[in-house]
């Protein structure tokens, strides 16, 4: 790396310089424990940056709108190539802008407004978009609820089926953004059937864990795939949707349609709810794609999970108890409704020493949604700045000094960050200056 990154925004303009240095530092000195957060690599950022985001290209590679894309038809070509290379999918989209516009395509090109779409809802680990009220696809769909079992915090599937039969949903998310185990998506895809309903995994938060094989994939059992390339991946803000070419139910939905599935996947996307491809996006998402086809990124998603459970390990033994009874992926959720502070209070606490997490529902949680009794936080990040069990030992001994001292972390909070910062710096994540 040159001396210096910016060179241009230095001299020109020092007020985002200045911000970009100081998030570099925030980044650098900060346990970053938010689940859904890693780091893009010095490759990606460079992608992100570059010509390509000059280029209109409505339309796919080969059929464009505008004229002059040669080169961009190669890049989105080599971009999905990869893709589909990574996951062993039929099919796949990269141009949806991130994960929730990703799942809008996915509504459009499958369901009709009104049908019923069987989610998690976000107070049990679902995402926004799986259904919840104030989301889109909770307003324009109905939303028939699942969740982890409240004494448990695991997924029953025989009442996932029951609930299934009921209500006859056309459509199943199978996909968490705050739930610790391991999704059988063998056993959805049994149900789905069933009812003649579409299979849809949503993988933004653990795509890396499929790929390094600690998760089994979805790809086979599913109609859809739905996927973020940030997050774990460490690829660009975006999302990508891989799908089944047919679709195993054109003659009873779509009986009229011209359309395959893969086909209205991306006329779903383009021109039903985008215009222009982001390119250098998808730039960085092909050079991405290329880094997770590596043994080394396959290592990485296998530390991801190890550290987790470590962490998890080192927090029970000091007496914390966890959702779910601990982990079997890339996060935990510390559940506090024993506690007299609630999940926002211990956020923020750990906020302070430079220990950045989410506050969260726990199952069977009595607090507020604005409170919650747990907090989640997740190893990506951390396994990504090179750190493995050993580390997950001191992090459980900074989270506990954080929780005994709630009351007055104001007097203890400079300290820890201190130390934190100083044990961040030992630590180089991906894309970081030196
Ligand atoms: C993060 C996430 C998304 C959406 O991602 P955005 O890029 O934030 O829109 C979708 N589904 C799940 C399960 C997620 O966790």
């Amino acid at each position: 790396m040159s001396a210096e990154r910016y060179p241009h925004l230095k001299v020109n303009d020092a007020e985002v310089y200045d911000l970009i240095q100081q998030q570099t530092t925030y980044e650098q000195t900060t346990l970053k424990m938010i689940a859904s957060e890693s780091y893009a690599s010095y490759e990606v950022l460079e992608a992100c940056g570059s010509v390509f985001t000059n280029k209109y290209c409505e339309g796919y590679p080969g059929a464009r709108y505008y004229e002059g894309n040669e080169v961009t038809d190669q890049l989105e070509n080599l971009a999905r190539e990869r893709g589909k290379q990574l996951f062993g999918a039929e099919h796949i989209n990269v141009q949806p802008y991130s994960g929730s516009p990703a799942n809008q395509a996915v509504y459009r090109a499958i369901l009709k407004p009104g049908d019923k779409v069987m989610g998690m809802p976000v107070s049990e680990g679902g995402h926004l978009t799986h259904g919840w009220k104030v989301s889109f696809s909770g307003m324009d769909y109905v939303q028939i609820p699942y969740g982890p079992d409240p004494i448990t915090g695991k997924l029953d599937m025989n009442r996932v089926r029951e609930i299934a039969l009921q209500e006859r949903p056309k459509m199943i998310w199978a996909g968490t953004s705050a739930y610790p185990h391991i999704l059988n998506y063998s056993e959805f895809a049994d149900i789905a059937k069933e009812i003649d309903a579409y299979l849809v995994a949503d993988i933004a938060h653990i795509n890396a864990l499929i790929i390094a094989g600690v998760h089994p994939s979805p790809v086979p059992y599913c109609d859809i795939v739905s996927s973020t390339a940030h997050k774990m991946l460490r690829g660009p803000r975006a999302g990508f949707l891989l799908s089944k070419i047919e679709d195993r139910y054109q003659s009873k939905y779509f009986p009229t349609s011209k359309f395959n599935l893969a086909q209205r996947i991306d006329r779903a996307v383009f021109p039903g709810l985008q215009g222009g491809p982001h390119m250098h996006i998808i730039a960085g998402m092909a050079t991405a794609f290329k880094f997770a086809l590596s043994d080394e990124f396959k290592a990485y998603g296998q530390q991801i999970v190890k550290n987790a459970k470590a962490l998890a390990a080192a927090l029970m033994d000091r007496g914390y108890e966890l959702a779910g009874g601990g982990t079997d992926t890339h996060l935990l959720i510390l559940d506090f409704r024993k506690k007299e502070f609630t999940g926002k209070d211990a956020s923020k606490a750990l906020a302070k020493c430079g220990i950045i997490g989410n506050f969260n529902m726990v199952p069977g949680d009595t607090r507020s949604p604005f409170v919650t009794s747990g907090v989640r936080l997740g190893t990506p990040s951390l396994t990504s700045m090179g750190m493995k069990e050993n580390e997950m030992q001191k992090v459980a001994d900074w989270i506990d000094r954080v929780c005994c001292h709630i009351n007055n972390i104001d007097e203890i909070a400079p300290t820890i960050r201190q130390e934190i910062a100083d044990f961040c710096r030992q630590f180089k994540a991906p894309g970081m200056s030196e």
